[in-house]
């Protein structure tokens, strides 16, 4: 999958081969990079620039269905890179989307996406009846064991 800007801002932990161009990094950048999306992107995320062929295919499509204007360089990366890998995009950008059913581009909406639920485990000791959100063992307050406590949604 080819994730655009809003797709990774979402916050939504996306499974698979994931990538980004290099001008969506920019963007995330300029954004503002919290330290949760950092790390999912050193671990899970691939960043390649597309190829000129693709970025040249992207850019001639996007004019016969009137994309140009409201197509960004980091939109037609995004599509061309799609092209290269020929891979899925996620976006919620409509140009983008437009773009891509005219070349026969798979896209998915950045909302409905098939994201994995990300739960995050409590646990809660015996003794001392205090909730962590890591695993101890023992309860470094009280010494008494822990057990896992019902999943908080995030
Ligand atoms: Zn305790």
């Amino acid at each position: 999958m080819v994730l655009d800007t809003s797709a990774l801002l979402s916050g939504k932990m996306f499974e698979g081969e994931l990538y980004v161009t290099p001008g969506v990094m920019r963007e995330l950048r300029k954004h503002g990079i919290t330290p949760q999306l950092e790390a999912f992107l050193d671990a899970k995320v691939r960043t390649l620039s597309p190829s000129p062929e693709a970025t040249k295919k992207v850019k001639l499509k996007a004019e016969e269905t009137g994309d140009t204007r409201r197509l960004s360089p980091v939109d037609v990366s995004i599509l061309a890179l799609a092209v290269d890998l020929e891979a899925r995009i996620v976006t919620d950008d409509y140009s983008i989307e437009n773009v891509a059913k005219a070349m026969g581009i798979p896209y998915e909406a950045v909302m409905m996406s098939p994201i994995k639920e990300e739960i995050h485990w409590r646990y809660r000791c015996t003794g001392c009846l205090k909730f962590w959100d890591e695993w101890h063992d023992p309860c470094p307050v009280c010494g008494a064991k822990l057990k896992t406590s019902r999943p908080r949604k995030r």
